[in-house]
């Protein structure tokens, strides 16, 4: 395409099918071949632009040349999040039928912000939150929801929500509570609102890493006394470090004593409901005012996908709606819901097609078996690691996540040796691009960390990557 001016940016029928075709084997082969390959991906800023810099490119290129080119150069140079052997920080399993779908919502360019420019799209995400909303045990009437680009955009759309709800235009006395584990999106989110630190309590957490409750009511307690209103608690399904569940029941009681809003970020832990003790796991999660979950993490869904459902959809509504007069037009009845009206986004790409088209092909009790998969897994790896002489089960198998350290029986290694030990441990697995194995700190000490959460993890995985680890460890 040298020197040709393309103006209408357009393709024969032949050359989008040639192209089109080439783009789908490359994914497929994606799919089958990566537990082939090493899922790191390492390298320097210095690397990549001595691979990748250019000047804005003026003139065409042949289609196919840009094609090769990213295969080549872009596509290996990052990380494999799917792969059995990506146990950090979060894996991001997929699967092809929703990559198909999002291929599908992107080539039809589907605008899912108003009910008038795709009523099937907007009918579809109500469906699609309505099965959510069921699933975590919210009223279903009044229940809603939307879905967002992750879980830090679902985190901030729901305090955006709690603030408005809770403190009207007036939060200059309001206060926030959330625990040390609380995932860092929540602080950023508070201070996008633009909360000052005052208002901010970080409430530490006991041994076991959830909410300390009685700190939480002391601080309530003194806020008051204060003459400040404390009006939101967030509490986590699932923390990323240890998947720890805070106490939900007692957390929703005190919300309801003090007349607060429960948040509750489950982006992580949510989907931990498909499992067979679900409900158990999340007991009180169905009490929450607003709850995170991130069908992009847990849901086996690729990037981007979070999800936020409230008890009543009103709440969203009279949050964000604006109303600028090219909109008036389109804004049809009550239950015609314009999604633009829930959130941040004006023009939002079509997500609840893959939600809707991934669990309706392999059917929800799929999804309930892998999640169940996942969990038994970490137990098994938990058994694994606690029958060695070589491992200590730090925090033990929660939600899928298991944290454990390198600390031989006999060795008696100092707190400094294990941290300085169990840290070249990572760097080196991750140095030989075999897995992705990081490590946390958790009251002090330095561990590793492994989040099961891909259904095609094996314990024979894991066990390869354990051995690596004693390999490593022999020669430090
Ligand atoms: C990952 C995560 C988030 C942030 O979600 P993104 O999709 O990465 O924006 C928020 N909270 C928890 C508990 C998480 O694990």
């Amino acid at each position: 395409m040298k020197n040709v001016i393309n103006a209408t940016l357009s393709l024969s029928k032949e050359e989008m099918r040639e192209y089109g075709y080439q783009i789908i084997d490359h994914i497929v082969a994606h799919f089958d071949t990566q537990e082939e390959k090493n899922p790191v991906a390492m390298a320097s800023r210095k690397d990549m632009e001595a691979l990748l810099m250019e000047e804005v490119p003026l003139e065409a290129t042949n289609a196919q040349a840009v094609l090769n080119d990213v295969m080549e150069k872009i596509m290996p140079n990052s990380t494999i999040v799917s792969h059995p052997k990506s146990y950090s920080f979060v894996p991001g399993p997929s699967n092809y039928i929703s990559t198909m779908a999002d291929t599908l919502a992107t080539g039809f360019n589907i605008f899912s912000g108003g009910w008038a420019a795709s009523p099937a799209a907007a009918e579809l995400e109500i469906i699609t939150i309505g099965w959510l909303v069921e699933m975590f045990g919210f009223p279903t009437e009044k229940g809603g929801g939307l879905f967002t680009s992750g879980g830090s955009m679902a985190n901030l759309t729901a305090l955006v929500t709690a603030r408005r709800v809770k403190c009207g235009d007036d939060f200059s006395k309001a206060v926030i509570y959330l625990s040390d584990q609380a995932h860092s999106s929540n602080i950023k989110a508070i201070r996008v609102l633009g909360f000052k630190k005052e208002q901010i309590r970080i409430i530490p957490t006991d041994i076991e890493f959830k909410m300390a409750v009685n700190k939480l009511k002391n601080a309530i307690a003194k806020d008051r006394l204060e003459g400040l209103h404390p009006f939101c608690i967030i509490a986590s399904a699932g923390t990323t470090n240890t998947g720890t569940v805070d106490p939900l029941d007692t957390i929703a009681d005190i919300c309801k004593t003090e007349d607060m809003w429960m948040h509750v970020d489950g982006a992580y832990g949510g989907a931990a409901i498909l499992g067979t003790h679900g409900k158990e796991l999340l007991k009180g999660i169905e009490k929450a005012d607003s709850l995170t979950v991130d069908p992009h993490k847990w849901f086996y869904q690729p990037y981007e996908m979070g999800c936020l459902i409230v008890k009543n959809h009103k709440w969203l509504s009279e949050t964000f709606t604006e109303k600028p007069e090219y909109l008036r037009d389109v804004e049809g009845n009550e239950s015609e819901i314009n999604f633009y009206d829930h959130g941040i986004q004006l023009t939002r790409r079509f997500r609840a097609l893959k939600f809707y088209m991934s669990v309706k092909t392999f059917g929800l009790n799929s999804f309930k078996a892998a999640v169940q998969y996942n969990l038994e897994l970490a137990e098994k790896v938990e058994g694994i690691l606690r029958k060695s002489a070589k491992w200590e089960v730090i925090s033990p198998a929660t939600l899928a996540v298991i944290n454990f350290r390198y600390n031989p029986i006999g060795k008696n290694f100092s707190e400094k040796k294990l941290d300085a030990l169990n840290q070249e441990i990572s760097k080196q697995v991750i140095g030989s691009v075999e897995a992705l194995l990081v490590t946390t700190v958790l009251q002090g000490q330095v561990v590793l960390r492994m989040c099961l959460i891909n259904p095609r993890t094996t314990l024979q995985h894991v066990q390869e990557t354990l051995d690596c680890c004693e390999k490593i460890a022999a020669t430090l």
